[in-house]
């Protein structure tokens, strides 16, 4: 089971992972939900096995142990880092959605300099990084 790579869902209608002998899978759902202690729902694990079964020659015994929490998204779904156009002293860190852990190292880094009154790295954005993607600003435009 740890030779099978990490395998998301064209549509991201769930994934799967092996994680310390075990599977570790998602219906990546994406329900709104006021801000809450989010608890994972029974349908939600039934919906995400029954996915991955029609999908893999698998079949899920057992659910070893279940959790639940809430991705955070403004209306583009990039976050937001830098600081409030309307609350000069507020600095906004915040939307990651369900990739706060993989872009943590990034994003801290380019929340750093631009709080500390510097630029993007240079690293960063030598990716194409474009910082109005992540701007505040936008969230009374098209965010
Ligand atoms: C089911 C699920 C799967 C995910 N999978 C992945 C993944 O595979 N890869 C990935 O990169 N990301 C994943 N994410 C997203 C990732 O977990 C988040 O983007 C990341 O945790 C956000 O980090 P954060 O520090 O901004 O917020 P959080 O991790 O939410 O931390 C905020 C903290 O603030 C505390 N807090 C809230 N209000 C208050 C208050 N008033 N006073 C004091 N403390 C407070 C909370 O208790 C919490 O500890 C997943 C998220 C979910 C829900």
């Amino acid at each position: 089971m740890e030779q099978v790579p990490i395998t998301v869902d064209c549509e991201e209608r769930f994934y799967l992972k092996p994680d310390a002998g075990r599977l570790l899978i998602s219906p990546a759902d994406e329900t709104p939900s006021p801000p809450c202690d989010a608890q994972p729902e029974e349908l939600d694990i039934a919906v995400c096995v029954d996915r991955i079964e029609a999908a893999f020659a698998l079949r899920i015994g057992r659910i070893e142990s279940k959790w639940a929490g809430l991705r955070s998204f403004v209306r583009d779904k990039c976050p937001v880092c830098g600081f409030d156009p309307q609350a000069p002293e507020f600095f906004w860190l915040a939307g990651q959605g369900g990739y706060g852990i993989q872009s943590a190292p990034a994003l801290a880094r380019l929340a750093a300099a631009l709080a500390l009154g510097g630029h993007v790295p240079d690293d960063i954005a030598a990716q194409g990084f474009a910082l109005e993607n992540v701007a505040p600003q936008r969230l009374g435009e098209r965010a």
